[in-house]
């Protein structure tokens, strides 16, 4: 096995090994910190933004952190580790992407210096995890509890994740909409959060963004003299077909004569027309298809007053299911009167420069609509960033109650704690908690940075108030000031910060021990590492080379499944 013949050697020189495990950690680590600093000029209000061409030329202009690196074209393995950190962010907490990414980056330079300090790897991810425990614990301490029901209180978590992603003119109004709609989902603390829709609206400004409380499908109705409004609809929601086609060429074998298939035919016209009646009789005024509606159907509903819809998307029926109390059919033939939605009013009007059918007081109301108006697709693009960031944290903070301030108030809290937690540890480990302690101190100082300010004076005016028992003190992102920052009502869920620092570390470990199972897993790690089975045994393979980069995909891939 080509494992076991490389093991001698590392034993033997296990000088030369470790340079040139050296040499691949250096540019791992020099890859991430490349993707951690192409987001850090956008982190926070005053951060620019980036744009983004790809090679068939279509913009994309951003500050959102998952944006920009999902939109970069990057193949580095250990670079895409950085990345995940940023996807894994938004999948769980749907904000804090560019902050966890930039952590990621601190860690690893701050590593290296450790690294440079001949502190072995293990070490510093030892010491990492430890600092991680103790900072999520820190700030689940810190944590304010908020009332759900107080909007004032939701509003300004909302405007916190809209500031500085080119909303702000709009700012009070769409965080609003953003804490009305939110609430419209919400049931017993629980926010039904894939039940608000985001619908785009070109041609109108920002301002004139709203919120539906009801859903909309982007359908036309298929004969032209259809109502265009009905109240009090019954909908028949139908994934099924309403033509004849897909029953006459099941019957096709038997067909002797052209007599028959007439007959076949008008049985199968007569089921349909029967069907229609049917609905009719029930009081349906709206029909939902997945699939066709034949022309005597189609003739038929628009001359009994009924809209109907054909090729409606299965999402969209499923969901209108749910927002009307209504069940999707999928044998027409078997519909119950218990089947159909309800909704105070189905309409078909305009959305922008397009028609669509609105959902009226649908029965269940627990669906929202936003709709996004801004002037060009670039605008409404970014917006919709902003608001599904919006949404996320107004969600984490009715559902979990915990928010923390912001302004790097949390950064400088952690990394207060740890180094005093630092001290009681001792040994080589207690200086990669201290590293860790300094890492988190890249968002203040990016914050100040970014905001024109002198970081150095920024950081030691931030540490001072903390220091002083002031722990809710962060940088004002205009002057960079330090301020109160639950008095100026920048407040973050706590979820968002602590996965942020929790994620990033898992990244940033992953990438320090790649270089610890090339050089020296064997010899001291091999035992307490039992999770890292895979990995390893591809990395000595391709040591130094490409074919241990191969492996560190692998483990990047696992990361997802660890945290
Ligand atoms: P991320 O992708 O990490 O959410 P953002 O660009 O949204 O990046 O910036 C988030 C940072 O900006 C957080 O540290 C947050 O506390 C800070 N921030 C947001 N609004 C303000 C404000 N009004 N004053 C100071 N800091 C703010
Ligand atoms: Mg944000």
């Amino acid at each position: 096995m080509a494992r076991m013949g490389s093991r001698p050697s590392v034993v033997l020189s296990e000088d030369s090994q470790r340079t040139s495990g050296r040499d691949a950690q250096e540019m791992n680590i020099t890859a991430a910190k490349a993707v951690a600093s192409a987001v850090r000029t956008s982190l926070g209000p005053q951060g620019m933004d980036k744009m983004l061409v790809d090679s068939s030329g279509n913009v994309v202009i951003t500050n959102d952190g998952v944006t920009i690196l999902d939109e970069m074209d990057i193949d580095h393995p250990a670079a895409e580790m950085i990345i995940e950190v940023a996807d894994i962010q938004e999948e769980e907490v749907g904000d804090g992407t560019t902050s966890a990414v930039i952590v990621a980056g601190e860690l690893l330079r701050r590593a290296e210096e450790l690294l440079d300090n001949r502190i072995h790897p293990t070490t510093i991810v030892k010491g990492y995890r430890d600092a991680a425990r103790e900072a999520t614990q820190a700030l689940a301490d810190g944590a304010i509890s908020v009332d759900a029901s107080d909007t004032d209180e939701l509003e300004r978590i909302a405007a916190t994740a809209l500031t500085g992603k080119g909303a702000d003119q709009a700012k009070d109004h769409l965080t609003s909409l953003v804490v009305s709609s939110v609430a419209q989902v919400t049931e017993d603390g629980e926010v039904a959060r894939d039940e608000i829709e985001l619908e785009r609206a070109l041609g109108a400004p920002v301002e004139q963004s709203e919120v539906f409380e009801g859903m909309i499908i982007d359908k036309n109705p298929v004969h032209e003299d259809m109502p265009h409004r009905v109240e009090d609809a019954r909908i028949a929601i139908l994934g099924d077909e309403l033509d004849v086609e897909d029953i006459e060429t099941d019957v096709e074998i038997n067909i002797e004569d052209p007599d028959m298939l007439d007959e076949i035919r008008e049985s199968e016209e007569k089921e349909i027309r029967d069907f229609v009646e049917r609905l009719d009789d029930l009081g349906v005024k709206a029909v939902f298809a997945s699939n066709s509606i034949a022309d005597i159907a189609q003739n038929m509903f628009a001359r009994l007053g009924i809209v109907a819809v054909r090729h409606t998307g299965d999402s969209d029926l499923e969901r209108l299911a749910r927002a009307t109390g209504g069940t999707v059919v999928t044998n027409y033939d078997q519909l119950d009167e218990d089947d159909l939605g309800e909704a105070g009013a189905v309409s078909y009007d305009d959305l922008g420069d397009d028609q669509v059918f609105y959902f009226e007081e649908p029965a269940e109301a627990n669906v929202a609509t936003f709709i996004l108006r801004g002037g060009t697709e670039h605008v409404v693009d970014e917006l919709e960033r902003a608001i599904e960031d919006s949404l996320d944290v107004v969600t984490q903070a009715v559902e979990h109650g915990e928010v923390l301030p912001g302004g790097a108030a949390p950064e400088m809290l952690v990394s207060l704690h740890l180094r005093d937690h630092a001290e009681s540890i001792g040994g080589r480990e207690q200086l990669a908690v201290e590293a860790f302690a300094d890492a988190v101190e890249v968002v203040p100082r990016t914050l100040a940075e970014n905001a024109g300010h002198d970081p150095i004076d920024s950081i030691v005016e931030l540490r001072a108030a903390h220091d002083g028992g002031d722990t809710t003190a962060g940088l004002d992102a205009e002057t960079g000031n330090v301020i109160d920052m639950t008095e100026e009502g920048v407040l973050e869920p706590l979820q968002v910060k602590s996965q942020a620092l929790e994620s990033a570390t898992e990244a940033a470990s992953m990438i320090l021990r790649i270089d610890d199972v090339i050089s020296a897993g064997d010899l001291s790690t091999g035992g307490d590492d039992d999770d890292e089975g895979g990995a390893p045994g591809g990395a000595p393979g391709g040591m130094g080379g490409m074919g241990g980069m191969g492996g560190m995909g692998g483990m990047g891939g696992g990361m997802g499944g660890m945290m």
